[in-house]
């Protein structure tokens, strides 16, 4: 039983919490921060031209490069931060007690780490180009509901790819 809802609740290749175990948590956390006035945001990070790693160095280091921005996402989570795989090379944090602009501030910590790694693919040991992220913030509160502030999370990261992509952008409050 407590296997089959581990399998049901996590992503296989990270570990980490899928979408589906995302969304009860951004329920119960939504449901804390308005007990307790606090803040809530939410950030969407995708991975860089993702596609062309996984072309030029094949699907398994793509899993591996996959793997390890899963691991730098999840060392900045804690009782108050909570990071998932949303799908595909998508990540979500979920952050109760920091304003957007703090949560843009956190996100953009492991963001500027990343870009500085300079990974090497295991299979050949060649230095591989670097590997970033692109995010979108935006405060769940200022929205009618959670759905709609994922939705704005994910229009500034769309802008955040236009604009270049390895950065964070904070989502207008806005329709
Ligand atoms: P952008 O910077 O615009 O986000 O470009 P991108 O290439 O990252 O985005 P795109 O959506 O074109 O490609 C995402 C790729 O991620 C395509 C898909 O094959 C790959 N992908 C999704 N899930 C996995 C996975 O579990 N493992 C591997 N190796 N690749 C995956
Ligand atoms: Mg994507
Ligand atoms: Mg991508």
């Amino acid at each position: 039983m407590e296997s089959a809802r581990r399998a049901a609740e996590h992503d296989h290749l990270t570990g980490l919490p899928n979408r589906r175990a995302f969304e009860a948590v951004l329920r119960e956390e939504l449901q804390l921060a308005l007990k307790g006035s606090e803040q809530l945001s939410v950030a969407f990070c995708d991975i860089d031209h993702f596609k062309v790693i996984n072309d030029t160095h094949g699907h398994d280091t793509g899993d591996r490069v996959l793997k390890f921005v899963a691991g730098l996402l999840a060392k900045a989570s804690n009782d108050r931060c909570h990071v998932a795989r949303h799908g595909g090379e998508e990540f979500v944090m979920l952050f109760r007690g920091k304003t957007a602009a703090e949560a843009c501030e956190a996100v953009d910590r492991v963001r500027d780490d990343l870009a500085h790694r300079s990974l090497v693919n295991r299979t050949n040991g060649e230095r591989m180009e670097r590997v970033s992220f692109s995010a979108g913030v935006a405060n769940v509160l200022a929205f009618e509901d959670p759905r709609a502030a994922l939705k704005a999370a994910d229009r500034a990261l769309y802008l955040a790819k236009e604009h270049g992509r390895n950065r964070v952008y904070l989502a207008t409050e806005t329709e």
